[in-house]
């Protein structure tokens, strides 16, 4: 904004609009400024600028001795054992009973079911992933996986991750914000600082991109060197047509080598996510099906949903709880969907 105080004054009186934005515009470059102070200020505190090259620690075999050995020798650098302590663990979310707001919780360490996540995507060029609520995915997979693959493993120049969470972009922007928080305190690993607040691409120092993009037939249309392609909540697209998404994206596995990884908690059948995937009368899938139950989620240390609201759920309503925490995909009739779907609903933006 304008130094001068009279001109100021006169563009609010005379364009209120344009002042508006110009107004916006500063107050989002303040933002940015703050974000990139704090970024140094936290470098600037670190032992040394590198990035711990092992994923987790927490995940190295112990069935023999000399394994059990070298896994205490490893954890005994604790934070700079692995990528996950030094960037800091994931805290578990809660609502607080008496304000209702949410609230973050201890850290918690990740668990073996979350491995698993990680492993079966890495060994098959096409997962599927049917999970039930809350059970981590994104942050597991869409955030420290690919935050941890392309930001301090990937030495090729201009790979790709790209990721789709919702008809607008916004959704993956979301996810992103979050890597972009997890990754704050080493801002030497990138190539160009992000957007802090809006982050569409992230560009790493080791080559590696990321790019936040829509559930559209289009909108990956000239993407090159593609190593990633995450498909998050695919299941609860609101489309009526959801297959081109599916055909557009899945070509990078042959073009490029890329895996495609395509998650949900089931939504009724419907959507590729069921009639090319899911459907268990489809003669064949290319997907390996990766299912990750409530017991799984629940039988650990400090389980990172909330196990009595599931447990509240399958005694209200059955059906929902055999939907959100069972795995299974209910027919529109029996479920909250009422007789059918509802036209509209899911109807696209385009
Ligand atoms: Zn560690």
């Amino acid at each position: 904004m304008a130094k001068n105080k009279y001109i100021e004054q006169s563009l609010e009186a005379w364009h209120p609009i344009l002042y508006q934005e110009i107004k916006k515009e500063d107050e989002l470059l303040e933002a940015q400024r703050q974000f990139e102070e704090e970024a140094k200020e936290l470098e600037s505190s670190l032992e040394h600028k590198y990035m711990v090259g092992l994923e987790y620690c927490g995940w190295l075999p112990e069935t023999t001795l000399q394994e059990k050995r070298l896994k205490k020798q490893v954890q005994a650098c604790y934070p700079y054992c692995c990528f996950n302590h030094q960037a800091g663990l994931p805290k578990r979310k809660y609502r607080d009973q008496e304000t209702n707001e949410e609230r973050e919780g201890e850290p918690v360490e990740l668990y073996e079911y979350e491995h698993r996540m990680v492993k079966n995507y890495e060994t098959h060029a096409y997962y599927a992933q049917n999970k039930i609520r809350g059970a981590g995915a994104t942050e597991i997979l869409a955030v420290r996986h690919m935050a941890y693959k392309y930001a301090v493993v990937n030495r090729i120049e201009g790979r790709k991750y790209l990721l789709a969470a919702g008809v607008n972009r916004s959704v993956a922007v979301g996810v992103f914000r979050r890597i972009v928080v997890l990754l704050k305190p080493f801002p030497f690993i990138y190539k160009i600082i992000p957007n802090s607040l809006n982050p569409t691409v992230l560009l790493f120092r080791g080559g590696g991109e990321a790019k936040a993009l829509s559930a559209h037939p289009d909108a990956a249309r000239g993407e090159e060197n593609v190593g990633d392609v995450l498909l998050d909540e695919a299941s609860a697209w609101e489309l009526v047509d959801d297959e081109p998404v599916l055909k557009a994206y899945e070509p990078f596995v042959a073009k490029s080598g890329a895996h495609i990884g395509v998650f949900g908690t089931p939504k009724g059948q419907r959507g590729f996510y069921w009639t090319k995937i899911f459907d268990p009368e489809l003669p064949r899938t290319k997907y390996y099906k990766h299912l990750v139950t409530l017991q799984e989620v629940k039988n650990v240390p400090i389980p990172i949903i909330d196990v009595a609201e599931a447990e509240r759920l399958r005694l209200e309503d059955p059906d929902l709880y055999a939907q959100e925490f069972g795995n299974q995909f209910i027919l529109p009739s029996l479920s909250i969907f009422g007789s059918e779907f509802p036209v509209g609903e899911h109807r696209a933006e385009f």
